[in-house]
């Protein structure tokens, strides 16, 4: 039995992970879980999977929450609270699907405490890569991408030796406007950016996919996780989303991981890895689709792309900054307050102000991310 905690289990990975859960309850149990401010969903998760302890945001969440819920489980909010879930002492297991540089402290102690971590928040390895990774080295936890790209690199490299991969492809579907030019960015509206042709996931993300910040953030947690420079590091326009990745070998062989578009895919990998496990979704019918298409992406449309390899590339706490930059101008888009284009403009003129301080201890990027947030604002 796989013993499993979630943070984020009331989001899109989240409760996509319930899902591959309930499919298998003798093969896996939830003992604890964290969400954000979406109690409703919570309470009903935790009468159905009964974890030990769950996590809100606020303590007045908490003490509601506290007279819903039956008395053996305990409920706790916070950041603290978060670390408390990460490092549940019957979990071995931690599903990382929270949004934002906020799930780093947390899966950062679940590491520390011995969990696998399933990792699907992209931010904590562009914020704090170096430490994340290093972290687990030194205490023999294997971090397994959730990611779709990750994950089906992840899938190409089993049985390979690392130094045979010339380069990684990581795809990209374009998101919601990829079939618009810059002039035709002006004036989009938040519903607009928000229907992504593909995928159904939460919001930031899906913003990130429309101005392709979201493939900045997988080429920096792909050096991360993979442990490659950023020149072996590819980007291909895909925009059926079909091909979720590839890896080309040092003989010119391609490897490819190929499936519909459905995140419980790697979600239940990364669960049962190195077994499979049947999984209720449609099959590839690639009859039906007929064509496949694939082109380079154009970094003057998509200048995000451009941010992330120069944040890369200078390292230090610049993806921190990066990352900053980012959630800060997406956040303030959703609520009406910024134009689509004025992120890119955050993010390049933040990073243009930032001072880098290279081989950063956690002290230093939290205080980059801090600071990154407050340029941001202005
Ligand atoms: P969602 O916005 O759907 O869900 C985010 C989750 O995080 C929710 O459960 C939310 O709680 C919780 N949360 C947010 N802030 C806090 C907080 N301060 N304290 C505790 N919990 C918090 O995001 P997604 O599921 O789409 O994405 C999650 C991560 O996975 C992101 O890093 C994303 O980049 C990555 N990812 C997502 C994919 C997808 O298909 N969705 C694909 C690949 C990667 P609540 O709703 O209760 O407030």
């Amino acid at each position: 039995m796989k013993k499993i905690a979630i943070l984020g289990s009331t989001g899109s990975i989240g409760t996509q992970a319930l899902e591959v859960v309930r499919q298998y309850p003798e093969r896996f149990e939830i003992v604890a879980l964290a969400a954000g401010r979406n109690t409703e969903l919570l309470a009903r998760q935790v009468r159905e999977f009964r974890p030990r302890l769950v996590s809100v945001e606020t303590k007045e969440a908490a003490e509601k929450l506290r007279l819903e819920l039956p008395q053996a489980i305990k409920v706790v909010w916070g950041q603290e609270g978060l670390v408390h879930v990460a490092t549940h002492h019957e979990a071995t297991f931690l599903i990382a699907a929270m949004v934002g540089s906020a799930g780093l402290a947390p899966t950062l102690s679940a590491i520390e405490a011995g969990k696998t971590i399933g990792l699907a928040n992209k931010e904590t390895l562009v914020t704090a890569g170096h430490i994340v990774m290093q972290k687990a080295k030194e205490n023999g936890i294997a971090v397994i991408p959730i990611d779709s790209e990750h994950s089906a690199i992840f899938q190409c490299l089993q049985g390979e030796s690392r130094t045979a991969v010339n380069r990684i492809i990581l795809t990209a579907s374009g998101g919601s406007f990829r079939d618009r030019s810059r002039e035709q960015l002006r004036g989009v509206t938040v519903e607009q950016a928000l229907s992504h042709p593909n995928w159904s996931m939460g919001a930031k993300i899906t913003i990130d996919s429309a101005t392709m910040m979201n493939k900045g953030l997988e080429i920096i947690e792909a050096h991360w996780l993979f442990d490659l420079p950023y020149s072996k590091i590819d980007t291909v326009l895909h925009k059926e989303s079909i091909i979720h990745s590839m890896v080309e070998f040092a003989d010119r062989a391609v490897m490819a991981q190929m499936g519909t578009p459905d995140m419980k895919i790697p979600i239940q990998y990364a669960l049962t890895y190195p077994d499979r496990l049947p999984l209720q979704t449609e099959p590839l019918d690639l009859t039906a689709i007929s064509t496949l298409h694939f082109s380079a992406p154009d970094f003057t449309r998509y200048p995000c792309v451009s941010f992330a390899y120069e944040a890369g590339e200078k390292g230090g706490t610049m993806p921190a900054v990066l990352n900053g930059a980012n959630e800060v101008a997406v956040a303030r888009f959703l609520r009406g307050e910024i134009a689509f284009l004025a992120i890119e403009d955050t993010i390049a003129s933040v990073m243009a102000k930032h001072r880098v301080v290279q081989q950063p201890g956690l002290e230093e990027i939290f205080e980059a991310d801090r600071w990154a947030r407050q340029e941001a604002i202005q």
